[in-house]
């Protein structure tokens, strides 16, 4: 039987095992309370990934810490624009399921975690929506509406 070459044999082992970061990873700057390894997971994952989530987490946070019972969201805007579209917290919890879904597993277990914690406050703080939308209704990209949209906006 023919020798198999290490690079075969380590592409078998699957993509994210070739993507465990580097010792020095776990000296970069933290990313929001991730845990030392998840935070150099969410680094390795890709140019930008880690800022992105601590700049999610870190807008989820900003909106949960306003003052005020029930909290509002608020739509934004200007919701074509990415940039903007953030400024209504839905989007960025869009924004963070997506991002859960495209991290390596040590980053997404922790993000998981962190957004379990974050959802059930965002939950007991703000109030259903009395006329959601309809079941169905999808954004102007064309994602389906998720629950933390079916939650009571300012202004109707
Ligand atoms: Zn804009």
């Amino acid at each position: 039987m023919p020798r198999r070459r290490p690079g075969a044999l380590r592409a078998e082992r699957g993509t994210y095992e070739d993507r465990r970061p580097p010792a020095w990873a776990r000296e970069l700057p933290p990313v929001d309370r991730l845990s030392p390894d998840a935070a150099a997971a969410a680094h390795w994952a890709g140019p930008g990934r880690a800022d992105e989530v601590a700049d999610l987490l870190g807008r989820y946070r900003n909106f949960l810490r306003r003052s005020g019972s029930p909290l509002l969201l608020s739509p934004s805007p200007c919701p074509a624009c990415p940039g903007c579209a953030l400024d209504d917290v839905a989007v960025v919890r869009d924004e963070l399921g997506d991002l859960y879904r495209a991290l390596p597993p040590v980053a997404r277990t922790a993000l998981g975690r962190a957004l379990r914690e974050l959802d059930s406050r965002f939950r007991r703080r703000t109030l259903p929506d009395p006329d959601p939308p309809p079941a169905g209704w999808a954004d102007w990209s064309g994602r389906p509406r998720a629950w933390w949209h079916r939650r009571l906006y300012e202004d109707g």
